[in-house]
């Protein structure tokens, strides 16, 4: 009898698993194993506390579902290559899957891997499970890797729809999975020592739902009804009227053909011209997702160093000389509402806002002058969507210095943008409290609030509620003419 090992990373679902599915066509038993990898195999960029956090609960919900099919997830630590090899050794296994992620050090190990476990004569064989279409399957006319979004989804909305068309489809739930007769040893989940030491996710209980039935929980709902405004109100941070399906994707609880799948199911009991805007527009938003990946891998120094190099010379601010404004700044501490607001949601909740987090990055990097590399090693630990391509398309837009950036002398005011996309002050009223009895006019400036509409409130500055540590005016100065040294 033929047993096969399936190795999950991030794509912990049963429906629409290809190395999975791969596995149960060519085998007669397979075993989904997980492994906790060593912490340098994936260095720099290990998973940070936030979604370490999701990564239990996703296991435990995951080990569930296998169980109720049958099987048993095995769950591992260490160095990954060891692990598989021991598995297959006491398994009798000849053959391992998994589905391809597109981080820069975790192609390199995989590749590794691939090519040890071949040689040891064992079947080893990769599918993609996370996009649309492969980084290198689109290409611009020169054959180049796109750079550009607009041209980018172009084509990939083509290719989407075409193939939508002839069929393709999300591959079928695995229902049914058999243990092996001697089972395999595991660790338990609380081995893994994935949730925090101190208590500081208490709110992520009641906000998520992690696993591959919470992700579709979650699908569900915003097709119901958010979807049919998204385009109207996704700018709006008060309202609830985007998807939340950043960390369900993040950890391939949910794929991003079941979304376009569920889309086209949409459209077609649903033939309103609003919705198939809106939903199409949902769409495009998930192609920045698949943007993201092009971009990390084809250009895999971009975690860390700036894809325009002409900003690799960029003079921001001393280490030292920032230190202190950092720290404000992650603890939403700024004197700037809508700023500490975001920063105050992404600790409590490990998700904030798309609006708020251009307003925050736009802050950090232009406002305090401070690298965007220092804001995303803060939201690699904090958002539980932390996701590397991702991350870096954000911050790297936000600065002014990646792919399709936005240009160098667009520096949000995110006091004019608090007023405009929270305009009755809701957003800021709910994640900093202490500001919650001002009135919507005063609620984005308080310094510009009159002394007696601050006491009405029972707000002192400067005790309750911090000054603004920037003079945004200024600094707003500042950035242009260091960008523009940048320019010459
Ligand atoms: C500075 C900065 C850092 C960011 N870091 C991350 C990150 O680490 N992980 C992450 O998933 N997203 C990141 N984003 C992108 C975006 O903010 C989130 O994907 C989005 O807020 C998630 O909420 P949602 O699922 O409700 O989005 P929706 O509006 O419902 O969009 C649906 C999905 O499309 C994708 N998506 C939407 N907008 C973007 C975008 N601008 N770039 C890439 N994908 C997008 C996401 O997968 C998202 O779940 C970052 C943005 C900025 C400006």
């Amino acid at each position: 009898m033929s047993i096969a090992i399936v190795w999950l990373r991030r794509d912990l679902r049963l429906a629409d698993n290809p190395a999975l599915r791969a596995a149960l066509e060519a085998h007669e038993q397979v075993l989904p194993v997980f492994i906790h990898h060593a912490p340098d195999e994936e260095q720099p960029w290990s998973s940070g506390a936030a979604t370490n956090w999701w990564l239990h609960h996703s296991l435990k919900a995951l080990a569930q579902s296998i169980a109720q099919a049958g099987g048993s997830l095995i769950l591992r630590a260490g160095d990954t290559l060891a692990e598989l090899r021991s598995l297959v050794k006491s398994t009798g296994a000849t053959a391992v899957y998994w589905n391809r992620l597109y981080e820069p050090a975790v192609i390199a190990r995989d590749r590794q891997i691939k090519q040890a476990l071949r040689e040891d004569g064992l079947i080893a064989e990769s599918r993609n499970a996370a996009l649309w279409f492969e980084p290198w399957e689109l290409q611009t006319g020169g054959k180049e890797p796109y750079r550009v979004f607009t041209p980018f989804w172009r084509n990939a909305e083509g290719r989407l729809r075409e193939q939508l068309a002839q069929g393709r489809a999300p591959l079928a739930a695995v229902r049914k999975l058999k243990s092996l007769a001697k089972p395999a040893e595991s660790l338990a989940l609380e081995d893994l020592q994935l949730l925090p030491k101190i208590g500081w996710d208490q709110h992520f209980y009641t906000a998520w739902t992690p696993g591959e039935s919470g992700a579709q929980a979650q699908l569900g709902r915003f097709l119901k009804a958010p979807v049919g405004s998204y385009l109207a109100q996704r700018d709006l941070p008060a309202v609830d009227a985007v998807s939340q399906l950043s960390p369900h994707l993040h950890f391939g609880e949910i794929s991003p053909m079941q979304i376009a799948a569920a889309i086209e199911q949409l459209l077609a009991e649903n033939h309103a011209a609003g919705v198939r805007k809106n939903a199409e527009g949902f769409l495009r938003q998930i192609a920045w997702r698949e943007f993201g990946h092009h971009l990390l891998f084809h250009f895999p120094q971009t975690p860390t160093a700036p894809l325009n190099p002409r900003f690799a010379e960029f003079e921001w601010r001393s280490k030292n000389a920032y230190a202190s404004d950092l720290r404000a700044w992650q603890r939403g501490e700024t004197g700037i509402p809508i700023v500490d607001a975001g920063m105050r949601q992404l600790w409590q909740t490990g998700w904030m806002h798309n609006r708020v987090r251009m307003l925050v990055a736009s802050v950090l990097t232009k406002n305090l002058l401070i690298p965007w590399t220092e804001g995303a090693a803060w939201f690699w630990d904090t958002l539980v969507d932390a996701d590397l391509a991702n991350n870096t398309l954000g911050w790297q837009w936000v600065a002014g210095c990646g792919a399709d950036a936005a240009p160098y002398f667009r520096i949000f005011n995110p006091v004019l943008q608090g007023f405009k996309f929270d305009s009755a002050g809701d957003y800021v009223r709910r994640w900093v409290p202490e500001l919650a009895q001002l009135p919507a006019s005063a609620i984005h400036a308080p310094w510009d609030a009159e002394q007696q509409v601050l006491q009405h409130a029972g707000i002192k500055l400067g005790s309750d509620y911090p000054n603004p540590i920037v003079d945004l005016r200024e600094t707003r100065a500042r950035a242009l003419e260091a960008y523009d040294r940048v320019k010459k």
